[in-house]
């Protein structure tokens, strides 16, 4: 048999990876304690089950959706969207349901890149950009980001030819694994350039809603003229605690949305209606529970960062994001120091080279486990490297 080279040529997908190294260690008699994939612990609101399980029992939700959402769920988007941004959208023409927006992250290329057109992808970077642009023949060039400039890229240092050949950008603010935020100026200079360049901003608004201290994340669709340029993917999985239900959506220009949706009409049929009308009870119910969340996300970051720091170890609360991004000691690369906690602490983590050659030096603290376990691992670090 053969296999594709854009399967041979992938990078062993990290979590996948790191499960595997927890099963050796579970098979012997080894309970880990898990700092590395982020994905909420605590369940979806109640409310959003039982709408979920009242929906499912009804036959007209039991067949095909509709393959932009069902304007119920559209609608649901562009009220949220208004009240959260304050920004306007056409929910006929400026909103695509998605099945997570990994999904869409996924389709995306397909309706911009031609074989070998060019894509900027940050370094570090959420994975799935850089292998959904060599899924579909493009060209991914890395925009390295550095601590010193805030894992902000260097817009204004990007040459010419290369904003000219571009056709997409990939950003991600708050950024997963740096937990950098990015401000309205940053912003406004990405939109400024895109549009002079006619370059796509997929930007990639994840943890919109998980911030702390006051901060509130931007979306790109506030800088005005963005809409034409850019598309913004968003998620319910982080903010309801809604990982395992796969919803999510896609913002931006009617054109773009357009060119999006044709992929997708070929790909998939939809999200579940159930799991739609679940969502619309998540955007238009009671808002209660994303400030518990906040607040529970919080207090692990604290105390985690905290304990990191009684280490004697260097590391900044995050304003934003399920994460905590370290430093790694003197005389480890962040391999050697995810190796070295796994076997001396039984604590994973995951290593900042796995999110691209920028990430080397990192490793990334997930905050999605209880507070006992949260300590629990301080302790089991503590007694292994003191
Ligand atoms: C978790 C995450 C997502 C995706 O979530 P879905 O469950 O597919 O909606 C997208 N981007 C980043 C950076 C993430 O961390």
């Amino acid at each position: 048999m053969k296999v594709a080279k854009r399967i041979e040529e992938l990078p062993p997908y990290l979590f996948a990876e790191i499960d595997r190294r927890i099963e050796e260690m579970r098979s012997r008699g080894v309970e880990v304690i898990n700092f590395g994939v982020g994905d909420p612990d605590l369940p979806t609101p109640a409310h959003v089950v039982e709408r979920l399980c009242e929906e499912a029992s009804r036959p007209q939700n039991h067949r095909y959706p509709s393959y932009r959402g069902m304007t119920r769920y559209r609608e649901a988007v562009a009220g949220w969207f208004q009240r959260r941004f304050g920004v306007a959208l056409d929910p006929d023409r400026e909103i695509l349901a998605l099945i997570g927006s990994k999904e869409g992250i996924a389709h995306l290329p397909m309706a911009l890149l031609d074989p070998g057109d060019l894509a900027l992808v940050p370094d570090p970077a959420y994975p799935v950009y850089r292998t959904s642009v060599a899924f579909s023949g493009g060209t991914p060039l890395h925009l390295p980001l550095e601590e010193e400039d805030g894992f902000l890229p260097r817009l204004r240092d990007i040459p010419e030819d290369i904003w000219r050949e571009a056709e997409l950008i990939f950003l991600n603010y708050p950024n997963n694994p740096t937990t950098a935020v990015a401000g309205h100026e940053f912003l406004e200079e990405l939109v400024f350039l895109a549009r002079k360049h006619q370059v796509v901003i997929a930007h990639d608004l994840a943890y919109s809603e998980i911030t702390y201290d006051g901060y509130t994340a931007p979306s790109v669709l506030e800088i005005p003229g963005a809409k034409e340029t850019a598309v913004e993917f968003h998620s319910l999985s982080k903010t309801y605690n809604m990982t395992g239900w796969r919803v999510g959506f896609a913002v931006g220009g009617g054109e773009l949305i357009s060119a999006f949706a044709a992929v997708k009409e070929n790909i998939d049929s939809g999200v579940f209606n159930a799991v739609q009308l679940a969502a619309v009870a998540a955007l238009e119910g009671p808002q209660d529970c994303v400030e518990a969340n906040r607040e529970v996300y919080r207090r692990r970051r604290d105390m985690l960062v905290d304990g990191l720091r009684s280490l004697g170890w260097e590391v900044d609360p995050p304003k934003a994001t399920l994460y905590v991004w370290m430093r790694v000691p003197e005389g480890f690369d962040s391999g050697g120091f995810t190796a070295e906690l796994l076997e001396k602490a039984e604590v994973v983590v995951a290593p900042g080279a796995a999110y691209g050659s920028r990430g080397e030096g990192y490793v990334r603290f997930s905050l999605t486990l209880p507070d006992e376990r949260i300590k629990e691992g301080i302790e089991r670090m503590r007694r292994a490297f003191s």
